[in-house]
């Protein structure tokens, strides 16, 4: 199905972002390779950029997204060294950003203090889809959450994984749904 820039836009207003827009999530769509994400796994975006959205509020500093989707194509790790086969990045769950003034390894304990404790709101009740690509299964398991009858949307905790990349500058973040450290695959 052809990708609808204008129904992307609709999706990502339902999040009630404060400080991200579609434009930023499609970072990267037309690099060589690369392509918009399918509309069947916009949902698996979900938590990660809400969590980014908090962020970018707690820390008072500027986040610039550098890669969120990525096709199998765009990720080959032949290609491209460093890159993992089963990238999250695959799935719609992981984004690689940059905080202005912030390195990254001063960004990663935040996010990892927040794993299984801090609870995030979701104006949308997401559905998220695992994906799999021709090395196999992207790790991917669902975030906990809360839910209360007659209210749209959903509370949720993180579970993923967080990595700072000091010499680039950048700290890569997904929502595979376990816990971190027990998977080193993926970035
Ligand atoms: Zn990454």
């Amino acid at each position: 199905m052809a990708f609808s820039k204008t129904q992307f836009e609709t999706f990502v207003d339902s999040l009630g972002l404060n400080f991200f827009n579609a434009d930023e999530l499609l970072v990267g769509r037309y690099r060589p390779d690369n392509g918009p994400p399918p509309v069947t796994i916009w949902h698996n975006i979900v938590p990660t950029i809400l969590i980014l959205d908090h962020l970018r509020e707690h820390t008072g500093c500027g986040i610039k997204l550098i890669s969120v989707y990525r096709t199998e194509a765009y990720n080959d790790p032949e290609k491209n060294k460093g890159r993992a086969p089963l990238s999250q990045h695959q799935a719609f769950t992981a984004i690689d950003f940059r905080v202005t003034g912030m390195k990254p390894d001063k960004v990663v304990p935040i996010l990892k203090g927040w794993e299984n404790s801090e609870w995030f709101w979701s104006p949308l009740d997401f559905q998220r889809k695992a994906v799999k690509v021709s090395k196999g299964n992207i790790p991917f398991g669902e975030m906990p959450r809360k839910v209360s009858a007659g209210v749209l949307g959903c509370w949720f905790t993180f579970r993923g994984f967080v990595k700072p990349y000091m010499k680039q500058n950048f700290t890569h973040l997904d929502t595979r749904g376990m816990l971190s450290g027990e998977d080193d695959d993926g970035e």
